[in-house]
Protein backbone atom coordinates (compact mmCIF):
# COMPACT_ATOMS: atom_id res chain seq x y z
CA UNK A 1 0.00 0.00 0.00
CA UNK A 2 1.33 3.27 -0.89
CA UNK A 3 0.66 6.37 0.87
CA UNK A 4 -0.27 9.78 -1.34
CA UNK A 5 -1.03 13.52 0.05
CA UNK A 6 -3.42 15.42 -2.14
CA UNK A 7 -2.93 19.24 -1.98
CA UNK A 8 -6.57 20.38 -3.22
CA UNK A 9 -9.77 18.37 -2.91
CA UNK A 10 -11.88 20.45 -5.99
CA UNK A 11 -13.00 17.55 -8.55
CA UNK A 12 -9.19 17.11 -10.07
CA UNK A 13 -8.44 16.01 -6.03
CA UNK A 14 -11.28 14.28 -5.03
CA UNK A 15 -11.75 11.86 -8.50
CA UNK A 16 -7.86 10.99 -8.51
CA UNK A 17 -7.94 10.19 -4.51
CA UNK A 18 -11.30 7.90 -5.29
CA UNK A 19 -9.06 6.41 -7.88
CA UNK A 20 -6.16 5.55 -5.62
CA UNK A 21 -8.32 4.70 -2.90
CA UNK A 22 -10.64 1.69 -5.15
CA UNK A 23 -6.60 0.64 -6.00
CA UNK A 24 -6.24 0.02 -1.85
CA UNK A 25 -3.80 3.11 -1.61
CA UNK A 26 -3.84 5.66 1.61
CA UNK A 27 -4.65 8.95 0.80
CA UNK A 28 -4.85 12.17 2.90
CA UNK A 29 -5.87 15.78 1.58
CA UNK A 30 -4.39 19.23 2.73
CA UNK A 31 -7.10 21.64 1.63
CA UNK A 32 -7.70 25.50 2.15
CA UNK A 33 -11.73 25.63 2.48
CA UNK A 34 -11.57 29.87 2.65
CA UNK A 35 -10.55 30.18 -0.68
CA UNK A 36 -13.37 29.68 -3.47
CA UNK A 37 -12.82 26.77 -5.73
CA UNK A 38 -14.10 26.52 -9.06
CA UNK A 39 -15.86 23.13 -8.71
CA UNK A 40 -18.25 24.72 -6.04
CA UNK A 41 -19.82 27.18 -8.38
CA UNK A 42 -19.58 25.00 -11.45
CA UNK A 43 -22.84 24.01 -13.31
CA UNK A 44 -20.71 20.74 -14.33
CA UNK A 45 -22.54 20.38 -17.60
CA UNK A 46 -21.05 18.28 -20.18
CA UNK A 47 -21.86 19.43 -23.87
CA UNK A 48 -20.21 17.52 -26.52
CA UNK A 49 -20.79 20.62 -29.38
CA UNK A 50 -19.48 23.75 -28.26
CA UNK A 51 -18.66 27.12 -29.66
CA UNK A 52 -19.81 29.31 -32.04
CA UNK A 53 -18.96 26.84 -35.20
CA UNK A 54 -20.82 23.93 -33.00
CA UNK A 55 -17.33 21.54 -32.90
CA UNK A 56 -17.16 18.80 -30.81
CA UNK A 57 -14.87 18.51 -27.65
CA UNK A 58 -11.84 17.41 -27.44
CA UNK A 59 -11.92 13.61 -27.26
CA UNK A 60 -15.61 13.69 -26.23
CA UNK A 61 -16.34 10.13 -27.30
CA UNK A 62 -13.96 8.49 -24.76
CA UNK A 63 -14.51 11.16 -21.96
CA UNK A 64 -18.09 10.60 -21.45
CA UNK A 65 -18.32 6.70 -21.19
CA UNK A 66 -15.43 7.45 -18.85
CA UNK A 67 -17.26 9.66 -17.06
CA UNK A 68 -20.36 7.34 -17.00
CA UNK A 69 -18.46 4.93 -15.08
CA UNK A 70 -16.59 6.76 -12.74
CA UNK A 71 -19.48 8.90 -11.27
CA UNK A 72 -21.80 5.52 -11.25
CA UNK A 73 -19.35 4.10 -9.58
CA UNK A 74 -19.26 7.55 -6.75
CA UNK A 75 -22.86 7.31 -6.82
CA UNK A 76 -22.87 3.98 -5.21
CA UNK A 77 -20.51 4.65 -2.68
CA UNK A 78 -21.55 8.06 -1.48
CA UNK A 79 -25.69 7.00 -1.88
CA UNK A 80 -26.28 9.92 -4.23
CA UNK A 81 -27.06 11.32 -7.55
CA UNK A 82 -24.35 12.89 -9.34
CA UNK A 83 -24.66 12.45 -13.12
CA UNK A 84 -27.47 13.67 -14.54
CA UNK A 85 -28.82 12.93 -18.67
CA UNK A 86 -30.28 15.66 -19.51
CA UNK A 87 -30.99 17.21 -23.00
CA UNK A 88 -29.45 20.45 -24.08
CA UNK A 89 -31.48 23.02 -26.19
CA UNK A 90 -30.27 25.71 -27.58
CA UNK A 91 -30.74 28.32 -29.55
CA UNK A 92 -29.73 29.43 -33.16
CA UNK A 93 -30.42 32.96 -33.89
CA UNK A 94 -30.18 33.01 -37.29
CA UNK A 95 -30.15 31.53 -41.34
CA UNK A 96 -26.19 31.50 -41.13
CA UNK A 97 -26.28 29.38 -37.33
CA UNK A 98 -28.81 27.06 -38.97
CA UNK A 99 -27.17 26.84 -42.20
CA UNK A 100 -23.54 26.19 -40.02
CA UNK A 101 -25.59 23.38 -37.64
CA UNK A 102 -27.06 21.84 -40.70
CA UNK A 103 -23.36 21.45 -42.22
CA UNK A 104 -21.78 20.44 -39.29
CA UNK A 105 -24.45 17.42 -38.51
CA UNK A 106 -23.59 15.92 -41.58
CA UNK A 107 -20.02 15.59 -40.57
CA UNK A 108 -18.66 11.78 -39.88
CA UNK A 109 -19.33 11.27 -36.33
CA UNK A 110 -21.36 14.54 -35.50
CA UNK A 111 -25.11 13.55 -36.56
CA UNK A 112 -25.35 11.20 -33.18
CA UNK A 113 -24.69 14.58 -31.18
CA UNK A 114 -27.28 16.74 -33.00
CA UNK A 115 -30.74 17.25 -33.21
CA UNK A 116 -32.14 19.42 -35.40
CA UNK A 117 -35.40 19.40 -34.49
CA UNK A 118 -35.71 18.68 -30.62
CA UNK A 119 -38.43 18.39 -28.37
CA UNK A 120 -38.00 22.09 -26.18
CA UNK A 121 -40.32 20.87 -23.84
CA UNK A 122 -41.59 24.25 -21.64
CA UNK A 123 -38.74 26.59 -23.14
CA UNK A 124 -41.03 28.09 -26.01
CA UNK A 125 -43.59 29.27 -23.12
CA UNK A 126 -41.33 31.02 -20.81
CA UNK A 127 -38.98 32.77 -23.48
CA UNK A 128 -39.33 35.54 -26.28
CA UNK A 129 -39.33 34.17 -29.64
CA UNK A 130 -36.69 32.72 -31.37
CA UNK A 131 -35.32 31.91 -34.40
CA UNK A 132 -34.65 28.19 -34.12
CA UNK A 133 -33.72 25.97 -31.86
CA UNK A 134 -31.07 23.06 -31.89
CA UNK A 135 -30.77 19.87 -29.51
CA UNK A 136 -27.52 18.79 -28.23
CA UNK A 137 -27.87 15.08 -27.52
CA UNK A 138 -25.45 12.99 -24.69
CA UNK A 139 -25.35 16.30 -22.70
CA UNK A 140 -25.45 15.67 -18.87
CA UNK A 141 -25.12 17.72 -15.79
CA UNK A 142 -22.43 16.38 -12.93
CA UNK A 143 -23.58 17.46 -9.39
CA UNK A 144 -19.99 19.33 -9.09
CA UNK A 145 -20.13 20.66 -5.70
CA UNK A 146 -22.90 17.41 -4.68
CA UNK A 147 -19.75 15.08 -4.78
CA UNK A 148 -16.92 17.36 -3.46
CA UNK A 149 -18.65 18.09 -0.64
CA UNK A 150 -19.98 14.57 0.18
CA UNK A 151 -16.04 13.25 -0.23
CA UNK A 152 -15.10 16.35 1.89
CA UNK A 153 -17.45 15.15 4.93
CA UNK A 154 -16.47 11.53 4.82
CA UNK A 155 -12.95 13.08 4.67
CA UNK A 156 -13.50 15.25 8.06
CA UNK A 157 -15.18 11.65 9.64
CA UNK A 158 -12.00 9.25 8.88
CA UNK A 159 -9.22 12.32 9.83
CA UNK A 160 -8.20 12.45 6.25
CA UNK A 161 -8.30 15.88 5.88
CA UNK A 162 -6.01 18.67 6.97
CA UNK A 163 -7.49 22.03 6.68
CA UNK A 164 -5.38 24.85 5.51
CA UNK A 165 -3.34 26.18 2.78
CA UNK A 166 -0.28 24.08 1.95
CA UNK A 167 2.79 25.31 2.53
CA UNK A 168 4.86 24.50 -0.12
CA UNK A 169 8.62 24.14 1.71
CA UNK A 170 7.11 21.10 3.63
CA UNK A 171 7.12 18.79 0.47
CA UNK A 172 10.50 17.68 0.38
CA UNK A 173 9.77 16.91 4.08
CA UNK A 174 6.78 14.74 3.81
CA UNK A 175 7.93 13.00 0.82
CA UNK A 176 10.61 11.63 3.41
CA UNK A 177 13.43 13.20 0.96
CA UNK A 178 14.52 15.71 3.84
CA UNK A 179 15.26 15.78 7.41
CA UNK A 180 14.27 18.32 10.32
CA UNK A 181 11.49 19.67 12.36
CA UNK A 182 9.06 22.19 11.11
CA UNK A 183 5.64 22.40 9.00
CA UNK A 184 2.26 21.78 9.98
CA UNK A 185 1.54 18.58 8.74
CA UNK A 186 1.34 15.48 11.49
CA UNK A 187 2.99 12.61 9.10
CA UNK A 188 6.52 13.95 8.37
CA UNK A 189 8.75 11.68 5.51
CA UNK A 190 5.21 9.42 5.14
CA UNK A 191 3.91 9.92 2.25
CA UNK A 192 5.43 8.22 -1.63
CA UNK A 193 3.89 10.81 -3.54
CA UNK A 194 2.27 14.26 -3.29
CA UNK A 195 -0.33 15.22 -5.82
CA UNK A 196 -1.32 18.52 -6.42
CA UNK A 197 -4.34 19.40 -7.72
CA UNK A 198 -5.25 23.46 -6.71
CA UNK A 199 -6.77 24.39 -9.11
CA UNK A 200 -6.18 28.32 -10.57
CA UNK A 201 -3.98 28.74 -7.83
CA UNK A 202 -0.57 26.50 -8.88
CA UNK A 203 0.47 28.87 -10.16
CA UNK A 204 1.29 29.65 -6.90
CA UNK A 205 3.13 26.20 -6.53
CA UNK A 206 6.73 27.11 -6.55
CA UNK A 207 7.30 23.60 -8.28
CA UNK A 208 4.95 24.12 -10.56
CA UNK A 209 4.85 27.84 -11.51
CA UNK A 210 6.70 27.56 -14.31
CA UNK A 211 3.80 25.54 -16.46
CA UNK A 212 1.80 28.31 -18.42
CA UNK A 213 -1.22 28.66 -16.01
CA UNK A 214 -4.06 30.62 -17.81
CA UNK A 215 -7.69 31.53 -15.37
CA UNK A 216 -10.57 32.24 -16.42
CA UNK A 217 -12.52 34.33 -13.65
CA UNK A 218 -17.14 33.26 -14.56
CA UNK A 219 -19.76 34.60 -12.48
CA UNK A 220 -23.49 32.73 -11.81
CA UNK A 221 -26.62 33.47 -10.76
CA UNK A 222 -28.80 30.98 -8.56
CA UNK A 223 -31.95 31.54 -8.90
CA UNK A 224 -35.50 30.74 -7.69
CA UNK A 225 -38.86 30.22 -9.42
CA UNK A 226 -42.34 29.42 -7.43
CA UNK A 227 -43.42 26.30 -9.86
CA UNK A 228 -40.90 24.48 -11.78
CA UNK A 229 -39.40 26.32 -15.39
CA UNK A 230 -37.60 23.88 -17.15
CA UNK A 231 -36.61 20.48 -17.18
CA UNK A 232 -33.89 20.51 -19.26
CA UNK A 233 -31.06 22.59 -19.68
CA UNK A 234 -31.23 25.50 -22.59
CA UNK A 235 -28.57 27.64 -23.64
CA UNK A 236 -29.54 31.50 -25.24
CA UNK A 237 -26.41 33.44 -24.68
CA UNK A 238 -26.32 31.95 -21.12
CA UNK A 239 -27.27 28.54 -19.83
CA UNK A 240 -30.42 27.97 -17.62
CA UNK A 241 -29.79 24.65 -15.72
CA UNK A 242 -32.51 23.14 -13.69
CA UNK A 243 -30.70 22.25 -10.12
CA UNK A 244 -32.47 21.08 -7.56
CA UNK A 245 -36.18 22.41 -5.61
CA UNK A 246 -37.35 24.59 -8.29
CA UNK A 247 -33.72 26.77 -8.09
CA UNK A 248 -31.61 27.07 -11.57
CA UNK A 249 -28.37 28.00 -12.01
CA UNK A 250 -27.83 30.78 -14.38
CA UNK A 251 -24.44 31.22 -16.36
CA UNK A 252 -21.54 32.28 -16.97
CA UNK A 253 -19.16 35.17 -17.34
CA UNK A 254 -15.92 34.85 -18.81
CA UNK A 255 -12.62 37.20 -18.19
CA UNK A 256 -9.53 36.18 -18.83
CA UNK A 257 -8.08 39.84 -16.84
CA UNK A 258 -8.96 39.57 -13.33
CA UNK A 259 -7.90 41.19 -10.14
CA UNK A 260 -9.63 38.74 -7.71
CA UNK A 261 -11.96 36.18 -7.58
CA UNK A 262 -15.21 37.87 -5.85
CA UNK A 263 -18.47 38.71 -7.76
CA UNK A 264 -18.66 41.79 -8.89
CA UNK A 265 -21.88 44.13 -9.54
CA UNK A 266 -21.05 44.54 -12.78
CA UNK A 267 -21.33 41.17 -13.80
CA UNK A 268 -24.44 40.27 -12.11
CA UNK A 269 -25.64 43.18 -14.13
CA UNK A 270 -24.61 41.45 -16.93
CA UNK A 271 -26.47 38.07 -15.87
CA UNK A 272 -29.44 39.51 -15.04
CA UNK A 273 -29.91 41.23 -18.60
CA UNK A 274 -28.92 38.03 -20.28
CA UNK A 275 -32.03 36.49 -17.55
CA UNK A 276 -34.44 39.26 -18.21
CA UNK A 277 -33.77 38.19 -21.96
CA UNK A 278 -34.90 34.60 -21.75
CA UNK A 279 -37.26 34.40 -18.78
CA UNK A 280 -39.77 36.83 -20.26
CA UNK A 281 -43.04 36.87 -18.20
CA UNK A 282 -41.94 34.44 -15.37
CA UNK A 283 -40.96 35.55 -11.89
CA UNK A 284 -38.00 34.57 -10.51
CA UNK A 285 -35.91 35.62 -7.07
CA UNK A 286 -32.15 35.82 -7.26
CA UNK A 287 -31.10 33.54 -4.49
CA UNK A 288 -27.12 33.60 -5.26
CA UNK A 289 -24.29 35.07 -6.60
CA UNK A 290 -21.05 33.35 -6.99
CA UNK A 291 -17.73 34.02 -8.65
CA UNK A 292 -14.92 31.65 -8.91
CA UNK A 293 -11.53 31.21 -11.41
CA UNK A 294 -11.46 27.84 -14.04
CA UNK A 295 -8.16 26.68 -14.08
CA UNK A 296 -7.44 27.17 -17.70
CA UNK A 297 -4.07 26.22 -19.70
CA UNK A 298 -2.80 28.56 -22.64
CA UNK A 299 -2.88 25.20 -24.96
CA UNK A 300 -6.54 24.52 -23.40
CA UNK A 301 -4.82 20.60 -22.48
CA UNK A 302 -4.66 19.48 -19.39
CA UNK A 303 -1.46 19.16 -16.92
CA UNK A 304 -0.57 15.81 -16.32
CA UNK A 305 2.58 14.77 -15.12
CA UNK A 306 5.81 14.07 -12.56
CA UNK A 307 7.51 17.09 -11.01
CA UNK A 308 10.93 16.99 -13.59
CA UNK A 309 13.43 16.97 -10.86
CA UNK A 310 11.41 15.60 -7.93
CA UNK A 311 10.15 12.29 -8.09
CA UNK A 312 7.22 11.44 -6.53
CA UNK A 313 5.43 14.92 -7.04
CA UNK A 314 2.83 15.10 -9.46
CA UNK A 315 0.74 17.54 -11.03
CA UNK A 316 -3.27 17.16 -11.58
CA UNK A 317 -4.61 20.82 -13.09
CA UNK A 318 -6.10 22.50 -16.47
CA UNK A 319 -9.38 20.99 -16.28
CA UNK A 320 -10.32 24.81 -17.60
CA UNK A 321 -14.03 24.89 -18.56
CA UNK A 322 -14.96 21.39 -18.95
CA UNK A 323 -13.74 19.26 -15.41
CA UNK A 324 -17.00 17.32 -15.37
CA UNK A 325 -16.12 15.61 -18.42
CA UNK A 326 -12.18 15.48 -18.16
CA UNK A 327 -11.62 15.25 -15.15
CA UNK A 328 -12.74 11.56 -15.12
CA UNK A 329 -10.32 10.38 -18.10
CA UNK A 330 -7.55 12.54 -16.68
CA UNK A 331 -7.65 11.20 -13.55
CA UNK A 332 -7.11 7.65 -14.59
CA UNK A 333 -4.06 8.60 -16.73
CA UNK A 334 -2.67 10.13 -13.95
CA UNK A 335 -3.31 7.29 -11.46
CA UNK A 336 -2.37 4.34 -14.23
CA UNK A 337 0.98 6.42 -14.97
CA UNK A 338 2.09 6.39 -11.04
CA UNK A 339 1.07 2.65 -10.22
CA UNK A 340 1.23 0.78 -13.15
CA UNK A 341 4.13 3.41 -15.49
CA UNK A 342 1.97 3.71 -18.16
CA UNK A 343 3.05 6.55 -20.66
CA UNK A 344 0.94 9.35 -20.15
CA UNK A 345 -0.52 10.79 -23.53
CA UNK A 346 1.84 14.05 -25.12
CA UNK A 347 -0.74 15.90 -25.63
CA UNK A 348 -1.56 16.34 -21.59
CA UNK A 349 2.01 15.42 -20.27
CA UNK A 350 3.40 18.66 -18.64
CA UNK A 351 6.47 17.15 -20.58
CA UNK A 352 5.35 19.04 -23.18
CA UNK A 353 6.51 22.22 -21.83
C1 LIG B 1 -18.54 29.91 -13.25
C2 LIG B 1 -18.01 28.56 -13.61
C3 LIG B 1 -18.79 27.67 -14.31
C4 LIG B 1 -18.30 26.43 -14.65
N1 LIG B 1 -19.11 25.56 -15.31
C5 LIG B 1 -18.64 24.35 -15.67
C6 LIG B 1 -19.47 23.44 -16.35
O1 LIG B 1 -20.65 23.69 -16.57
N2 LIG B 1 -18.95 22.24 -16.73
C7 LIG B 1 -17.65 21.90 -16.44
O2 LIG B 1 -17.24 20.80 -16.80
N3 LIG B 1 -16.84 22.75 -15.78
C8 LIG B 1 -17.30 23.97 -15.40
N4 LIG B 1 -16.48 24.83 -14.74
C9 LIG B 1 -15.08 24.44 -14.56
C10 LIG B 1 -14.87 23.50 -13.37
O3 LIG B 1 -15.31 24.14 -12.22
C11 LIG B 1 -13.41 23.13 -13.26
O4 LIG B 1 -12.92 22.57 -14.46
C12 LIG B 1 -13.10 22.15 -12.13
O5 LIG B 1 -14.06 22.19 -11.13
C13 LIG B 1 -11.73 22.43 -11.56
O6 LIG B 1 -11.49 21.59 -10.48
P1 LIG B 1 -10.11 21.63 -9.70
O7 LIG B 1 -10.19 20.59 -8.63
O8 LIG B 1 -8.98 21.57 -10.66
O9 LIG B 1 -10.04 23.10 -9.06
P2 LIG B 1 -10.87 23.73 -7.85
O10 LIG B 1 -12.27 23.29 -7.86
O11 LIG B 1 -10.63 25.20 -7.87
O12 LIG B 1 -10.21 23.11 -6.56
C14 LIG B 1 -8.92 23.44 -6.12
C15 LIG B 1 -8.84 23.22 -4.61
O13 LIG B 1 -7.49 23.39 -4.20
C16 LIG B 1 -7.47 24.14 -3.00
N5 LIG B 1 -6.15 24.78 -2.89
C17 LIG B 1 -5.57 25.68 -3.73
N6 LIG B 1 -4.35 26.02 -3.29
C18 LIG B 1 -4.14 25.32 -2.15
C19 LIG B 1 -3.06 25.22 -1.22
N7 LIG B 1 -1.92 25.91 -1.37
N8 LIG B 1 -3.20 24.41 -0.14
C20 LIG B 1 -4.33 23.69 0.04
N9 LIG B 1 -5.38 23.74 -0.82
C21 LIG B 1 -5.29 24.54 -1.89
C22 LIG B 1 -8.63 25.12 -3.16
O14 LIG B 1 -9.05 25.60 -1.91
C23 LIG B 1 -9.67 24.21 -3.83
O15 LIG B 1 -10.46 23.53 -2.88
C24 LIG B 1 -16.97 26.07 -14.33
C25 LIG B 1 -16.20 26.94 -13.61
C26 LIG B 1 -16.69 28.19 -13.22
C27 LIG B 1 -15.84 29.13 -12.43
Amino acid sequence: MLKFLIIGQGLAGTLVGHRLEQAGHEVHYVDAPEQTASSAIAAGIVNPITGRRFVKSWKIDDLIPEAKTLYANLEQQLGHKIWYASPLVRTLYNRGDRNDWQARSADPGYADYMEDEPNPGQIPAITAPVFAYAGVRHAARVDVAGLVGSVRKKLVQEDRLLSGAMEYEDIPEVLGAAAGAGGRLKKKGYYNHVVCCEGWRARYNPYFSYLPHGGNKGEVLIIKTKAPLLDRMFKHRVFLVPLANGTYWVGATSENRFTDDSPTPTNRQFLEDRLAEILTGTEYEIIGHHAAVRPTVKDRRMFIGQHPEVPGLWIFNGLGTKGASLAPLGSRWLTEAILEGKDIPAEVDIQRF
